[in-house]
């Protein structure tokens, strides 16, 4: 890719590179053979890509291209993602913001801190996806297809840096119901038993979108999921931050190094950075999108949640989103 790149947020241009860009995809040896009697018997028996995948050891992406070759393709329907509401759109709702001297703005919390609650009694800190009219419950699209989706939201602002382009406009001033869990060591401790949890219960993948509210708030939290990563192949990870100085901030730095080394498992976007990908711009009207990025097709309403789209993890160009 041209432009900016990623490693350009912890090394100035003027600087040599202490950290490489992606490293190129190199292809792995020749597919597997999928004879074409064995594809059509296992689409006749109803069998989705991931199972057949898995029954002849070759990938998702493989079985769709031999389905395509050998005219198998099935009748396209609405794509659906398993959410429990309906989807909502950017395009027809006023933006609004608290004024500037709500103490929320200056004490570094939510606006509704009732909201914040302890892990201790709680069942889960993931949260099946389809409790969220954006994420959806499962994916339909894409690399990651098959994949239950879980969500994390933590408390605006408590854990996100003042930098932050929304810290006034902040998603989470809508969200009045919305639990968000208080970080800290008892959330780590948790989230390392519930991944593992996930790890054998979806051992071919599932996705976690971090964060739906809030940010990795240290360095410590960052190695967690970078430990996570490394010890749970299943966990794939999407979603957003706001710590995009990764010259003076270190949270910024790890997060700019784990996503350079695991992009194809930890796809986070670095939110109004100074870079043409892995980022997101934020525009008041779709008239204003730059002509490298993509407007977030969810807000226009042209696909239901981000499990229709997957957008975010299957490339790496530019995001718009429109302001909320
Ligand atoms: S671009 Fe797609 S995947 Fe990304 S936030 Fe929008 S709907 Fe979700």
């Amino acid at each position: 890719m041209a432009g900016r790149l990623l490693p350009n947020l912890t090394n100035p241009l003027d600087r040599p590179a202490a950290v490489v860009p992606f490293p190129v995809a190199r292809r792995g040896g020749r597919p597997a053979k999928l004879p074409e009697a064995d594809l059509r018997a296992a689409v006749e028996e109803g069998l989705k890509d991931p199972e057949i995948a898995e029954r002849f050891g070759c990938s998702r992406q493989y079985v769709y291209l031999q389905r395509k070759r050998h005219g198998l393709l099935r009748p396209k329907g609405p794509r659906r993602s398993k959410s429990r509401f309906a989807p909502k759109v950017a395009t027809d709702r006023a933006v609004t913001m608290p004024p500037v001297d709500h103490p929320a703005l200056a004490e570094d919390r939510t606006l509704y801190p009732a909201t914040v609650t302890g892990v201790d009694g709680l069942l889960n800190v993931l949260v099946a996806g389809a409790n969220h009219w954006k994420i959806g419950g499962e994916i339909r699209k894409g690399r990651w297809a098959g994949f239950p989706v879980y969500a994390l939201t933590l408390e605006e602002r408590a854990t996100c840096p003042a930098s932050c382009r929304h810290w006034r406009s902040c998603f989470g001033n809508h969200m009045h119901f919305a639990k968000r869990i208080r970080h800290g060591e008892a959330l780590e401790d948790r989230l390392a038993h519930e991944v593992a949890i996930l790890q054998s219960r979806h051992p071919r993948g599932f996705a976690v979108r971090l964060h739906v509210l809030g940010d990795f708030y240290s360095e410590r939290y960052v190695a967690l999921w970078a430990s996570l990563i490394a010890c749970f192949p299943a966990l794939h990870v999407f979603g957003f931050t706001a710590r995009i100085d990764g010259r003076r901030d270190p949270v910024a730095r790890a997060l700019v190094q784990l996503t350079l080394a695991h992009w194809d498992r930890f796809a986070l976007r670095f939110s109004n950075a100074p870079v043409d990908e892995c980022s997101t711009v934020t525009v008041e009207h779709p008239r204003q999108v730059p002509a490298d990025a993509v407007l977030c097709p969810q807000q226009t309403g042209k696909t239901e949640s981000c499990s229709t789209c997957a957008l975010c993890w299957q490339s790496r160009r530019r995001i718009a989103f429109l302001q909320h």
